[in-house]
This record gives C-alpha cells, sequence and structure tokens, in this order.
C-alpha cells in the first residue's frame, strides 16, 4: 500500500494544477472556499453610498459616509465573513 499512497495526491496534482497554481502562487482560491484567501472590495462606481454594508459588518471594517461618500473596506479589521456582500443590495461588493 505504501507505494499508492501518494496516488490520491499525484491525481489531484494533474488533474487539477490550475487550483494549485492559483493557491500556492497566486494565493487565490478561484472556487471562493478558503475563507483565509478571500479578498472583499466595494466597487466605487456601483456603490449608492446607502451604508447597509457597513452597518452590517461585525468589525466595522467599513467606512464611508452616507449618501456622500463611497464607502470602502478596510482589509486589516476584515474577517472575510461575507456579510457585506450579502447586505449590499447593488452588487457592489466584490469579492476575489
Ligand atoms: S451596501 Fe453596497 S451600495 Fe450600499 S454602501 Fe455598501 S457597497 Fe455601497
Ligand atoms: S467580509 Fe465581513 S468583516 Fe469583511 S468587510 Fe465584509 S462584513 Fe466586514
Amino acid at each position: 500500500m505504501g507505494q499508492t499512497a501518494s496516488n490520491p495526491v499525484l491525481s489531484t496534482l494533474r488533474l487539477f494544477k490550475s487550483e494549485y497554481d492559483a493557491h500556492v502562487f497566486d494565493k487565490k482560491c478561484p472556487a471562493h472556499v478558503c475563507k483565509n484567501l478571500l479578498t472583499y472590495s466595494i466597487e466605487a462606481e456601483l456603490c449608492r453610498k446607502c451604508g447597509l454594508c457597513a452597518r452590517n459588518c461585525p468589525t466595522s471594517a467599513i467606512t464611508g459616509v452616507l449618501g456622500k461618500e463611497v464607502y470602502v473596506i478596510d482589509p486589516a479589521k476584515c474577517i472575510r465573513c461575507g456579510a457585506c456582500m450579502t447586505a449590499c443590495r447593488f452588487g457592489a461588493v466584490l469579492r476575489g
């Protein structure tokens, strides 16, 4: 069994090389499954300055001025919970 133990890993390396490359080299998870590799940002062009995302953020990572200023996410405070994305009705929160 010892000689075949590595087969599952070798198979995934062969069949899903792009997934490995994305995780190891780009620090991205294309399937948006690995929470630690996710990033959230707000697309300024789409933001309607409603503040709903900020009100739903558990760590106060989002700042802006209601009705006046586009809202922005502080990546240092973001815990990648996705609540802002769920709250935004305008598709302005992007997940990378
Ligand atoms: S909920 Fe969406 S539209 Fe409203 S401030 Fe946040 S990002 Fe902008
Ligand atoms: S993903 Fe969660 S913690 Fe990060 S900005 Fe959005 S609501 Fe806040």
